[in-house]
Parts: structure tokens; C-alpha cells; sequence
């Protein structure tokens, strides 16, 4: 009855890290997986989230179901935290704005809606994208397009083609943009560009659909938001999926959101009774423990402050890594090649240059694993192993 069932290749990210853990080497790095590690080299709990998860024991709530929108406090505090509480939009009640499972369930969502909504449209992704961009909105029946983004040869952005292009496109294309902490590049759009980019999305009337997987990993929360925050000044109407695996560090348990910033109220009412409709045929309502845990925290004046400082720290040890990263290698190569990239790009990740067959070397003569691309995850470095990782690097740069 199965035999046409073929096997799954795996997902490659995930593959390899499965590959790392069963690796005996003592001195191997994993670099690959896109998940924030503290100097130990551990999966942070966050001080702020184990106290609002001792509260959460103390109420020792039932489970009952939740609505299928969501905690609704919760809801306002996403907004409040994406869009800023004084928002003209958030404060005109015109963001419909649903709890997801993850970033990847508010795309998903935000992808199944288009499909119905827009049934026409085509989707457009920055080259390079994340790799499940493409299986998402291919998975809810869309085609997808790639637009110019990443320039190879020179480690910054093709921004004039990338410009050209959306210029070009049918009105009613959807065009996914990162918010900030590009992945897979670490090159981001600098405020002047995005200037130049939403009058090109509102004249030509494309729908922007924005990730943000890594608010507050770039330069803070609010900065991060920027980009977000002008677009709906100039009066876009967007798709905005937000996640708190990263930021939160609560990967399992899959909280996030989707907000759809719409001209008035009346059809942000309309838009969250269909998103609620996508939500109810697709798993009815959403988990309860991570939205409450974040609820906990944003509701808290004293728990978000701590928060903050929390994700400062994380901010601050990636840009750490970046910077301790660069200067070994600089010292290595001197100004026979350039690393300045390491110091421009913004959040976990960073596109190294590094060929694929140098990542494999990287990985069979070192133990240093970077995912096929040449993306380096900068959380996986620590005091302990940079030193190690700049001279593997260096050994397989130079021979
Ligand atoms: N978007 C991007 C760009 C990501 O990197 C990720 C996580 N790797 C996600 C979305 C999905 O986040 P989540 O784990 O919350 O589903």
C-alpha cells in the first residue's frame, strides 16, 4: 500500500547535526544548526522565563483549550513589542494579529491565507532565502521566485537589481523581505535602502510579507523592528510572522506570530475571523505554555526588563564571537583577505565565502561544521574555540 512512498532525504541542517553529535572528536565545533548557545556552549534557559514559569507552577492553571486566535493579552503584546505600543496602526486597532506555532506556523498561516485570498499571486524570496521560505510557500500551492539580494563576489547586497526587479513585478506579488539578521547572509538592508525600497511596494502595490525570526539579535529590539515599523508609516499593508524561538530561547515550544497590518479596523476584524477559519481546519487552536511564559515576561514591567538585558547579553557575545572571530583571522591573513564581513553583518549568521568543498575539509580534517553553503552559525563559537576554529579555517583557506 506504501511502497510509492519514497524516503525522506532528511533535512540537511538537521542531518548534519546528527552527523556532529555521533562525530567522537573531543575538539569538533558544530557551526551549522541556527540556534543560540551561550559561552558553555549550552542552550540558554533565560532567567526571566524560569520566573515566569515558577509563577505559571504556582497558578497551576488547567489546559484547557485555547481560543483558536490565541491568548488575547498575549496578542497585544505582540503587537506591542513588533510594531511599538504607541503605533498608529496598533493604536487603530488595524493589525489583525493571530498566536502561531513558531515563525514557520505564521508562515504557514500567512501563506495558506494568500492562497486563498490572492490565489493568483507569486511569491518572491531574497537569493539566498531560507531553505524552508521555498517549502513553505510551495507547500500552500504558491510559486515562488527568486529576487537578486546576496553578491558573492563582493559579500554586499545587489540592491539596485534587487530594486529593479520589484519594480517590475505584477501588482499583488508577495514579496518576502527578512526584518533584520538576514539567514543566510548576515547582510541586511541598511535603513536608506529600505527607504528607497517601500515606496517601491506601496506605489507598485506589491504585498510585503516580512520575517522576523531574530528581533533583537541585530542591534535591539526596537532597531530590528525598524524596518517593520516604517512600513506600515508608509501604509503598507503586510504579513509580519514573528517568532520567539531565538529571542526567548523556547525553540520546543513553538510560539510566535502573525500580524496582518490592514487600512482600517473593520478589515482587520475581517482578516483575523479568516485567519482564525485557516487556524481551525488546519489544527483547530494553538498550544498553550510557551504564549503563556511570554505573556508572563511582556506583561511584567521587572521580567521584560530583565528580558531585555537578557537578549542584550545574547546580542552582545555574537558580536563578541564576530569580533574575537575577525581579529584571529586577521591576524592570520593580514590584508591578504578581507573579514571585515564579520563585523558588518548582523545577528547569528554569517555567509563565510567559504566554498563547499572547503566545508567539507573544514569538517573531515577539523571537526569544524558549517552547513553546505559556507554559513557559519556565530553562537556556536566560544572563548574556548575560536582560536581552533581561525586556524582550521586558515589551514583550509591556504593549502
Ligand atoms: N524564519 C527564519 C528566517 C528562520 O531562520 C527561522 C528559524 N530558523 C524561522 C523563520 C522559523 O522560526 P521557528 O523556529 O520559530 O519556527
Amino acid at each position: 500500500m506504501f511502497s510509492h512512498v519514497p524516503p525522506y532525504p532528511g533535512d540537511p541542517i538537521l542531518s548534519l547535526m546528527e552527523a556532529f553529535q555521533q562525530d567522537p572528536r573531543a575538539d569538533k565545533v558544530s557551526l551549522s544548526i541556527g540556534l543560540y548557545f551561550d559561552e558553555a556552549g549550552r542552550l540558554p534557559v533565560l532567567d526571566s522565563v524560569r520566573q515566569a514559569g515558577d509563577a505559571l507552577a504556582r497558578e497551576q492553571s488547567p489546559s484547557g483549550y485555547l481560543p483558536i486566535e490565541g491568548i488575547a493579552p498575549y496578542r497585544q503584546l505582540v503587537q506591542n513589542l513588533v510594531f511599538g505600543a504607541e503605533h498608529e496602526a496598533v493604536r487603530a486597532q488595524r493589525i489583525a494579529t493571530v498566536q502561531t506555532l513558531g515563525g514557520s506556523g505564521a508562515l504557514k498561516l500567512g501563506a495558506d491565507f494568500i492562497k486563498h485570498y490572492f490565489p493568483d499571486a507569486e511569491v518572491w524570496l531574497s537569493d539566498p532565502t531560507w531553505d524552508n521560505h521555498l517549502a513553505i510557500f510551495q507547500g500552500a500551492g504558491l510559486r515562488t521566485h527568486s529576487y537578486p539580494y546576496y553578491d558573492a563576489a563582493t559579500g554586499s547586497l545587489r540592491f539596485d537589481a534587487m530594486l529593479q526587479t520589484l519594480r517590475e513585478l505584477p501588482s499583488g506579488s508577495v514579496v518576502l523581505l527578512h526584518a533584520s539578521c538576514h539567514n543566510p547572509t548576515g547582510v541586511d538592508l541598511s535603513r536608506e535602502q529600505w527607504q528607497q525600497l517601500i515606496p517601491v511596494i506601496v506605489e507598485r502595490g506589491l504585498i510585503p510579507f516580512v520575517d522576523m525570526a531574530y528581533q533583537g539579535f541585530g542591534d535591539g529590539l526596537d532597531e530590528d523592528a525598524w524596518s517593520v515599523r516604517a512600513l506600515a508609516d508608509a501604509g503598507a499593508q503586510a504579513f509580519v510572522a514573528n517568532s520567539f524561538s531565538k529571542n526567548f530561547s523556547l525553540y520546543g515550544e513553538r510560539v510566535g506570530g502573525l500580524s496582518v497590518v490592514c487600512n482600517d479596523a473593520a478589515t482587520a476584524g475581517n482578516v483575523l475571523g479568516q485567519l482564525k477559519a485557516t487556524v481551525r481546519s488546519n489544527y483547530s487552536s494553538p498550544p498553550t505554555r510557551g504564549a503563556r511564559l511570554v505573556q508572563q515576561v511582556l506583561a511584567s514591567p521587572e521580567l521584560s526588563a530583565r528580558w531585555a538585558q537578557e537578549l542584550a547579553q545574547m546580542r552582545g557575545r555574537i558580536k563578541d564571537m564576530r569580533a574575537q572571530l575577525h581579529g584571529a583571522l586577521h591576524e592570520r591573513f593580514g590584508e591578504r583577505r578581507d573579514f571585515g564581513f564579520l563585523l558588518t553583518q548582523r545577528g547569528m549568521f554569517s555567509y563565510t565565502g567559504i566554498s563547499e568543498p572547503q566545508v567539507h575539509r573544514l569538517r573531515d580534517e577539523h571537526g569544524v561544521y558549517l552547513i553546505r553553503s559556507g554559513r557559519m552559525c556565530m553562537s556556536g563559537l566560544s572563548g574556548a574555540n575560536v582560536q581552533y576554529v581561525a586556524d582550521a579555517i586558515a589551514r583550509v583557506l591556504e593549502s
